[in-house]
This record gives structure tokens, C-alpha cells and sequence, in this order.
């Protein structure tokens, strides 16, 4: 008999849905052993109860909410996919802000807007902060990634389906990194570079060796492993989606710290948006949102 998965959308670009559709004729094997009954894709709006619950994007409105609160009643065992849905992602950068300052930016104070207006009426509120999906109910395994990469989604589901327990990755992408990364291994007296660059600033990037022994930001060293370190291999530097490592919570301070053994402290100030680079994903799970709220009652926020 096969296994009964349902499938729900909360707030995000619906990436990790395509990721799922990204299996494509693999797609085939997997509806052998489990049958979707209800997702955004076959457009079935009720959840009923099944046996694996699968949640894509991050808790940030009303609707959002209301959706966990239903998997959870009717799925045996809930899924977070995607970093949105781990770690409130992309959207979760909003916690640096309060509601009516988002709302007034996106729809009064944007460049392209003219006697702008906030909406009201039936659309869902927006809640004071994004959350994660295990900030609001109980997750039982979470597959990271902006989008997931298709194979894990597929190992995943097999691994559930024949009663075995997913396995986490514990080190950094650095492990699964095959460019040349001598000098960030050894301990050494003086520092690798003077300043770290984006990307784009630099003339020429050596596929070969490591971007930050090139003096440019990649996050390796604060992201787990997991997704075959596919931004690297295309050359361009990770930028860390799949969040940190089990042992590190706090994925900005992560990098902040592994930056401070590659460059002079004074090189980080050169930096425009440290959270912006260092909480790209995982704000929402920082405690950031927490000081700036202690801050904002007293004043200085
Ligand atoms: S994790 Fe990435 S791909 Fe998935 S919904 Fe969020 S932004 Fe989109
Ligand atoms: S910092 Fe980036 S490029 Fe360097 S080893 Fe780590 S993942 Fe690879
Ligand atoms: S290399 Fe970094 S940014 Fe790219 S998929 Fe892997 S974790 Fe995400």
C-alpha cells in the first residue's frame, strides 16, 4: 500500500515545489511507493489525514499559520522543505523590521510607487515576525536548501517510506569543497587576505582555489554540507542556504568568527551588510530579532 503524502505552500517564491517537479522522470519511481493526495500542484485544497505532511516556505501571515496548525493535526510526520521552511530564509529578513515599516516601504515608499496605499480588507494579517515552521509546530525532519536540491527530497521520502531515519550532515561545506584550500586549514601566523571582495570586483577568480584564500566571501566554512557544493562548482562562492552546522546556531557569528581567522579584524568593517551576508537565511532563528526588540523598548532600536 502505498504511503499517503500531502503537500503544503506557506510563504515564499514556491521554489521547493519546483524542486520536487525537478525529479522529473525520477518522480516516476517515487509515486510507486507514495501517492500525493493533496498539494498546490494537483490543486486540492483540504488537508486530509495522511501519513507524511510536507511544508515548503516560512510562517510570516495569518494563512501561513493556520495551514501548520492543520498539517500538524493530520500528518503522522511533518516535513519542513526548504530553508524558508527550516529557518524562515529569504523572507525572514524582514525581523529587522516592524510591520507597518515593511508595509510602508513596499507599498508607499517604493521607487516605482505613486499615491501608494497600504491593502486591507481579506488578506491575511501579517504576523509581527517570519518564523520557521518548527517555531510554530512540532517538525519531525527538515530538508534544507534554497531550493532543496531533487535528490535529497527523493532520498528522504524513500528513507521515511521504508521506516528509517533521515541522517543529518554535521561538518562544513569546506568538506565537500574539492578547490584547493591549503591555507585555511593550516594554522598560520599572518592572515590570508586584507579585505574580502564580492564576487563581481575581482578581474580574474582561480576555479581551482579556494574563493576566500582569493580574498573573495564565500560562506563554506559557516554552512553545512549536504548539497555537493554546487554554487562552488559552477564558481561562484556559496552563500550559505543550507544554513549552519548542528553545532553552530548561529550562522553570522559562524562566518564572522571564521573570517576573523583569514582576515585583520579591521577588514570585517569594510563589510556593508554583515547580517545581510552572515543571516541571508537563518534571521528568523538568530537571536538578532530578540536584541533588537530589547533595544527598541529601550529606546535605541
Ligand atoms: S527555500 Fe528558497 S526555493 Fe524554497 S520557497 Fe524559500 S526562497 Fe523559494
Ligand atoms: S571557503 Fe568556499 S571555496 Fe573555500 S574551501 Fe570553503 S567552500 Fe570551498
Ligand atoms: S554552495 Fe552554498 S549557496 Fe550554493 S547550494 Fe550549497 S549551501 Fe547553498
Amino acid at each position: 500500500m502505498k504511503v499517503s503524502v500531502a503537500t503544503g505552500h506557506l510563504q515564499g517564491c514556491f521554489g521547493c515545489h519546483v524542486a520536487l517537479l525537478d525529479l522529473h522522470e525520477e518522480m516516476l519511481d517515487l509515486i510507486k511507493v507514495i501517492e500525493i493526495v493533496r498539494s498546490p500542484l494537483n490543486d486540492v485544497k483540504d488537508v486530509p489525514e495522511v501519513q507524511i505532511g510536507i511544508l515548503d516556505g516560512c510562517i510570516a501571515n495569518t494563512d501561513n499559520e493556520a495551514l501548520a496548525l492543520t498539517f500538524r493535526k493530520r500528518a503522522k510526520t511533518v516535513v519542513a522543505l526548504g530553508t524558508c521552511a527550516c529557518m524562515g530564509g529569504i523572507p525572514g529578513m524582514r525581523n529587522l523590521y516592524k510591520v507597518e515599516e515593511v508595509l510602508k516601504r513596499a507599498y508607499i515608499e517604493s521607487e516605482s510607487t505613486i499615491n501608494g496605499k497600504i491593502p486591507r480588507g481579506d488578506l491575511p494579517d501579517l504576523l509581527p515576525r517570519v518564523q520557521a515552521v518548527h517555531q510554530v509546530i512540532d517538525v519531525d525532519y527538515k530538508i534544507p536548501g534554497c531550493p532543496p536540491l531533487p535528490s535529497q527530497i527523493k532520498e528522504t521520502l524513500v528513507t521515511l517510506v521504508e521506516g528509517r531515519e533521515p541522517e543529518g550532515h554535521k561538518k562544513n561545506l569546506c568538506h565537500e569543497c574539492r578547490r584547493e584550500h591549503e591555507q585555511l586549514v593550516i594554522p598560520r601566523r599572518e592572515f590570508i587576505t586584507e579585505s574580502v571582495h564580492a564576487f563581481v570586483e575581482l578581474e580574474r577568480i582561480d576555479e581551482n582555489r579556494c574563493f576566500l584564500e582569493q580574498g573573495v566571501l564565500c560562506m563554506g566554512p559557516a554552512t553545512v554540507e549536504g548539497c555537493g557544493a554546487r554554487c562552488v562548482k559552477a564558481n561562484t562562492p556559496c552563500r550559505g542556504c543550507m544554513g549552519p552546522t548542528p553545532d553552530a546556531l548561529e550562522q553570522g557569528a559562524k562566518i564572522i568568527n571564521a573570517l576573523a581567522t583569514v582576515l585583520p579584524a579591521g577588514g570585517l568593517m569594510f563589510m556593508e551588510d554583515v547580517v545581510g551576508v552572515g543571516y541571508r537565511y537563518s534571521l528568523p532563528v538568530s537571536i538578532i530579532p530578540a536584541i533588537k526588540d530589547v533595544l527598541r523598548e529601550k529606546g535605541d532600536g
